[in-house]
């Protein structure tokens, strides 16, 4: 046995092994400044993330100004640290990809700008990156990262063709992927993005910013039958709304305050993410039936949250892949990933490359 492996493994048809190409990604969209190296599109060969999570927890929100001056501060020091732990200097990279949009303007700027300088400095070629395309395709890296890039890969490569949910703070999109690189959106909110609805329904609350998981913790303990706040279906279409939600827990909550009843937060935010997690469940399944998909991804911040993985995987008609949640949120790893992709598709973007602070996915 032992012998015949060795036979194959040296047999003179097996393909000669391809360098390795080896991408620095570079991520400051929102309040995340991040960097990280993946080798081949899969293997995260380092991935730091410094968020500035604490900083705008005073505000309730990510203040504009205040995250690109923090970006300004941290993203040397967050990329060194990134090539340090990757064990790798500019010179063995083969690109530097960075995100381009969107996200804010004054934070994009950043990031652009640092991988302008050093594709300049290095002669590296330089790839403007879709954030959103950079957390569809987090589900190809390889989790828990491994050591030694000649490890074996654990994590399947999804399979085509996809239908995707991206859920964060700043978007809600379903999306159709037939193959790589191709996208159909087939619908987006048409107002608050999920992850802004538990943000802003945790402040109603009373609960600590970031709202996701804040609600997440406070619905353990509550019922989410106790309201029935609206699903807002909007039948025959794919696109999402939350600020009619978002209003009816609005009037609960005054309701209850003008009959001096103290809140009952725990049945209030079980309810509110049960809501939530109906529809992204609802309409991402039916999707999936639709257009037969092979796989279902599920990427972004709110995918974090533990009620909607467990309803996705529940009801689902296909495989369903969530990336772990150090994945999920907003980090480098992903934009390095998709800058493969863009990489070997052949494309390479000039040192005028503008940030494109509403660019949307179809339009990559
Ligand atoms: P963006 O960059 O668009 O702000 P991220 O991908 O960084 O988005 O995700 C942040 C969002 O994810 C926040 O709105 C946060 O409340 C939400 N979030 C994080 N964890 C959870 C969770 N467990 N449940 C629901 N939402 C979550
Ligand atoms: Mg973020």
């Amino acid at each position: 046995m032992i012998d015949e492996l060795s036979k194959t493994s040296q047999s003179p048809e097996r393909p000669l092994a391809q360098p390795a190409i080896r991408i620095l990604g570079i991520e400051s969209s929102c309040d995340e400044t991040a960097a990280a190296v993946v080798e081949n599109g899969r293997v995260i060969l380092s991935s730091m993330v410094a968020s500035q999570v604490d900083l705008h927890a005073q505000f309730g929100g990510v203040f504009p100004e205040v995250a690109s001056r923090q970006h300004i501060r941290t993203i040397y020091p967050i990329i060194e640290s990134a090539l340090q732990q990757a064990h790798i200097g500019l010179g063995e990279l083969d690109a530097i990809a960075v995100t381009r949009g969107p996200g804010l303007p004054g934070s994009l700027v950043i990031g652009i700008n640092t991988a302008k300088g050093l594709a300049l400095g290095s002669g590296l070629p330089l790839i403007g990156v879709n954030h959103l395309e950079a957390h569809i395709y987090s589900a190809w890296l390889n989790w828990p990262p491994v050591s030694d890039s000649t490890a074996t890969i654990t994590t399947p490569e999804p399979r085509f063709p996809i239908v995707a949910l991206i859920v964060s703070g700043g978007h809600t999109e379903l999306v159709f992927m037939p193959d790589h690189l191709h996208y159909q959106r087939l619908g987006a909110t048409l107002d608050d993005a999920a992850g802004e609805a538990f943000d802003k329904v945790a402040r109603l609350i009373g609960l600590a910013y970031p709202g996701g998981p804040s609600i997440q913790k406070a619905s353990e303990g509550g019922n989410p039958r106790q309201f029935s706040f609206p699903r807002a279906w909007l039948e025959d279409s794919w696109s999402f709304s939350f600020s009619g939600l978002k209003t009816a827990v609005l009037r609960e909550v005054r309701k209850l305050q003008e009959q001096n009843r103290e809140l009952p937060v725990a049945d209030l935010a079980a309810s509110f993410q049960a809501a939530v997690v109906d529809v992204l469940v609802g309409k991402t399944v039916r999707a999936a039936q639709k257009l037969e998909a092979a796989e279902i991804l599920i990427v972004g911040g709110v995918s974090a949250n533990q009620a909607l993985r467990e309803a996705i995987q529940a009801q689902a008609p296909c495989p369903v892949h969530i990336p772990p949640i150090l994945l999920c949120t907003d980090n480098a790893a992903m934009i390095a990933c998709a800058g493969h992709y863009r990489y070997t598709s052949g494309q390479r973007d000039p040192l005028s490359m503008d940030v494109l602070p509403n660019w949307p996915l179809t339009e990559v």
